[in-house]
């Protein structure tokens, strides 16, 4: 690996950016250079607007900013920004890079996963019919008007499907699903992280779909790692697949995949900005954020994932050392099988010997130096170090020591 000052000779030796650079280039994540916040060239907008940064120890959280991008990422959408495209010659090219990629029949970037189940739905009910396509979400005539999901996949995100203008039929059964499936049925909508709680299972939900000739879609959003998941589900049948580019992507925040049949990709995009009179012209993705998700599967595809998954633990291993060193304090290092699959930290401890709950113990990380931020409840105290800039593990298990010590 080349180190800082070589990095800093072979720039500086540039006569275009040597000058630009000055002397705060530090290597970045992916071993490119990278710019520090002691660049006097870059205004420190966030101190400057009174907004606090923090350390987030919490995970790929959307109101705390989803995720840091690669740097590949960043220079993607610099890159973009410079000349002007069509924005169909541009998604069109991309989606089918993507396709290729993952290995399905088409692809298109979205304005996250939350757009991708609007837009796949949309272009289920609309197909690629402008006229359909304008008259969502208030009238559907002509057009099917049900959705049917499993009662425990029902989250909050399902309001993307509804902003269609469809009806949400909940069903716990394989026989209750096939009880609701009528002429009006559009399509059958399942969530991955919910699998586990719901008695119909991928094959079953695919199978009864196929049976009937109605799509079926999967909401994937959170559900890399593992890379493998990319391309499971469109391989196992599913015809929509949904993905968050934000989220352990790393790519933007307001970014998104929809995978899937080609038809369907189509009526999707007939649904999406740039045309105005859908329900999709204000998920508009401009060109930096499709450059930047393609640049951010790119990225995540060529990863050493064990690599990745071998710092992250070892972050774990280090945060938990110092929460077990506290007297009544139970740390446990865990992985979620399914939706922020990674090494997971649940801190616990004996509230007699140590008089705060999990609530104030999050809230003085926060408004600690440096902030951090963590997730949990009342009882416990969430952490994981995927998100984390590499190091900064040893901000946080000093100062969480502290606390739990009581002497913060
Ligand atoms: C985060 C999330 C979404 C929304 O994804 P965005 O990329 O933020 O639009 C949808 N569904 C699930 C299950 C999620 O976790």
């Amino acid at each position: 690996m080349i180190n800082r000052r070589t990095l800093l000779r072979n720039l500086s030796a540039l006569p275009l950016v040597g000058g630009f650079i000055g002397s705060n280039y530090l290597l970045g994540k992916d071993g490119v250079a990278d710019r520090t916040l002691g660049d006097k060239s870059y205004r420190d907008y966030y101190k400057e607007l009174g907004v606090r940064t923090f350390i987030n120890a919490a995970g790929t959280y959307t109101a705390m900013s989803g995720c840091l991008m690669r740097d590949d990422v960043l220079d993607a959408i610099n890159y973009a920004s410079k000349q002007y495209v069509n924005i169909d010659d541009l998604q069109d090219k991309v989606g089918e890079r993507i396709a290729e990629l993952l290995e399905c029949e088409a692809a298109t970037v979205t304005a996250g996963c939350f757009s991708a189940l609007s837009l796949g739905l949309a272009g289920v009910l609309t197909g690629t019919d402008a006229k359909k396509a304008a008259m969502l979400p208030t009238d559907l005539t002509g057009m099917k008007s049900e959705v049917i999901l499993q009662k425990s996949h029902h989250i909050g995100y399902a309001h993307a499907l509804v902003n269609c203008g469809v009806k949400l039929i909940l069903v716990e059964t394989a026989a209750e699903l096939e009880a609701a499936i009528n002429d009006q049925t559009a399509m059958l909508w399942f969530l991955n992280y919910g699998n586990p709680d719901g008695q119909i299972k991928h094959d079953e939900f695919i199978r009864l779909g196929k049976k009937h000739g109605i799509p079926t879609m999967i909401d994937c959003a959170a559900d890399v790692p593992p890379k493998e998941n990319l391309f499971k589900y469109t391989k196992m049948g599913f015809d929509l697949v949904c993905f968050s580019g934000g989220k352990g992507l790393r790519g933007p925040q307001s970014a998104g995949l929809l995978l899937g049949r080609k038809d369907l990709i189509a009526g999707a995009r007939q649904n999406a900005a740039p045309r105005g009179d859908t329900v999709g012209r204000g998920m508009k993705v401009n060109k930096e954020e499709t450059l930047g998700m393609l640049a951010a599967l790119e990225n995540f595809l060529s990863r050493d994932h064990d690599a990745d998954w071998k710092l992250w633990k070892a972050q774990i291993q280090h945060i938990h050392d110092a929460a077990a060193s506290v007297d009544g304090v139970k740390p446990e290092i865990h992985v979620p099988e399914i939706a922020n699959h990674v090494p997971s930290l649940k801190i616990s401890w004996d509230m007699n010997k140590i008089k705060m709950d999990g609530n104030e113990v999050r809230e003085k990380l926060r408004m600690g130096h440096p902030s951090i931020q963590t997730v949990g409840d009342k009882e416990s105290l969430g952490i994981t170090t995927w998100m984390l800039n590499p190091g900064e593990e040893r901000a946080v298990a000093p100062r969480m020591k502290e606390i739990l010590s009581g002497m913060a």
